[in-house]
């Protein structure tokens, strides 16, 4: 059921704010541009699937059927240059670094997307747009390969909004310059004999832009809701990728443009042309995923997150009270079934572009107080309620995990029996033996805290050998 609130959404293709409302009642088509699975993800991959994550799980709160396509681009002159150096077929390069990235992803709880199509498994619809392209002379044919014609295009450049984005393609990815009729031509065909496909002009493969725009027609339509991605790709992909569909379907394809800011290191943009980045995957053995998760929509999704340690551990330590205020909230004989209320503050925050940080600073103002009442035995039975409604929003919108899970083989009754334990000895005053049982606990990752109404536990799980 949509829940008819107005949601703000920052749309880059007009620059502004929208009220957002989807084509067909109900329903949400959402296209981001997925990875090349060449090598090890980084925090910026992390950033990007987490925000749409979040923003698939606000508008599935909202009430809309969210039918998200996040493609693969398992074929591409990365993955090939891997190929030559690994002695690997692409193939398996691409699915190893796939899996990798999936594994990332789940740690996160970033949930699948709907789809996730592949360019190798969708070489006939890419030809028959580049066909389709050629015939409305918005494309030609030069030596195998075939080009777009961005002269013919009327309004290019206006994703990005640079005037002299025309000019920019000199710079890009590397296409046969000779062949191509104007400097600002890029390919969407490739001659390619040994890993080509068959096609009407010769063995080749996809250019760079093209994949996005078939496989989003094909998955999603003509016209679909939220295009998404790093803000890195609206020039000259997102460009280009407009112009191929625009020029094709004489269509706006997406309705909302919707892009995520870079993470940097101590100011230099995360990624592999620097050489200053953090693998997800090593990040995700040091760090948990809930809190890393936490931590990346601690910023607003647009602005740049400059990533350091010491807010981690900030994030971290919230983090623990908000798992440590679920526990107790479970423990109390307080049955809550209640629904997320639509004037939730945070809620509220959330409708307003997705602002994240403010949300999250409206979750800590209502239920922090809230804990350290329970620990005095004053909490009343609303502000209970209220504080686990806010914790549904973590969990459930914000896709932060507050279970307690993945610590090994000691159950949670396990841990209370040697608390009860542990306060035994103390009681009889056999400090020796109930510092042992702490120290045990500890060990085990367990940080034990003794409080007016009993003593309580969490898992603390450490963030160490992080260099920056
Ligand atoms: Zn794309």
């Amino acid at each position: 059921m949509n829940k008819n609130q107005e949601f703000l959404l920052y749309n880059s293709g007009s620059r502004t704010k929208e009220v957002f409302k989807s084509l067909k009642p109900g329903k949400v088509g959402m296209y981001v541009c997925g990875i090349t699975p060449y090598s090890d993800s980084h925090l910026g991959h992390g950033r990007c699937y987490v925000v749409f994550d979040t923003l698939r799980r606000f508008l599935t709160y909202l009430g809309y059927e969210v039918n998200y396509i996040q493609n693969i681009t398992d074929i591409d002159d990365k993955i090939i240059n891997k190929s030559l150096e690994t002695g690997k077929t692409p193939a398996e390069i691409s699915r190893k670094y796939f899996d990798l990235f999936m594994d990332s992803m789940e740690k996160l709880n970033v949930a699948p997307a709907s789809n996730h199509p592949k360019v190798t498994g969708n070489i006939p619809e890419i030809i028959e747009f580049v066909e389709g392209l050629i015939s409305k002379e918005f494309a030609y044919e030069r030596g195998g390969s075939v080009y777009f014609r961005v002269s013919s295009l009327k309004g290019y450049g206006s994703l990005s909004g640079r005037e002299d984005a025309q000019e920019e393609n000199l710079a890009s990815r590397v296409d046969l310059e000779d062949e191509k009729a104007d400097s600002r031509d890029f390919a969407v065909w490739k001659k390619d004999e040994e890993h080509g496909w068959d096609s009407p002009w010769g063995k080749g493969r996809p250019g760079w832009h093209i994949e996005c725009s078939a496989m989003s027609r094909k998955f999603l339509g003509d016209e679909f809701d939220i295009h998404g991605g790093g803000l890195d790709l609206i020039f000259p992909h997102h460009e280009n990728e407009v112009a191929q569909s625009r020029a094709l379907t004489g269509k706006e394809p997406a309705r909302f443009w919707v892009h995520n800011g870079m993470v940097t290191l101590k100011g230099d943009k995360m990624s592999k042309s620097t050489g200053n980045f953090f693998l997800l995957n090593e990040l995700l053995s040091k760090i948990e995923g809930p809190v890393l998760r936490f931590y990346l929509l601690s910023a607003g999704y647009r602005q740049l997150l400059d990533f350091t340690i010491e807010k981690v551990e900030g994030v971290k330590n919230s983090f623990l009270k908000l798992k440590e205020l679920k526990k107790e909230l479970e423990n109390s004989d307080l049955e809550y079934d209640g629904e997320i209320s639509t004037n939730n503050p945070a809620i509220l925050a959330l409708l307003d572009d997705l602002n994240t940080p403010r949300a999250i600073g409206e979750i800590f103002k209502l239920t922090l107080p809230v804990l350290e009442k329970i620990y005095s035995g004053s909490a009343e039975k609303d502000e209970m309620e209220a504080a686990w409604e806010m914790l549904r929003i973590v969990e459930e919108i914000l896709g932060v995990d507050l279970k307690d899970t993945g610590h090994g083989e000691i159950s949670d009754e396990d841990i209370e029996n040697l608390i009860s334990e542990r306060n035994a000895h103390r009681k009889e005053k056999r400090f020796a033996e109930a510092d042992a049982i702490r120290e045990k606990l500890s060990l085990m990752g367990i940080i034990i805290k003794d409080t007016p109404s009993g003593t309580k536990w969490v898992w603390e799980k450490g963030i160490e050998d992080i260099d920056e």
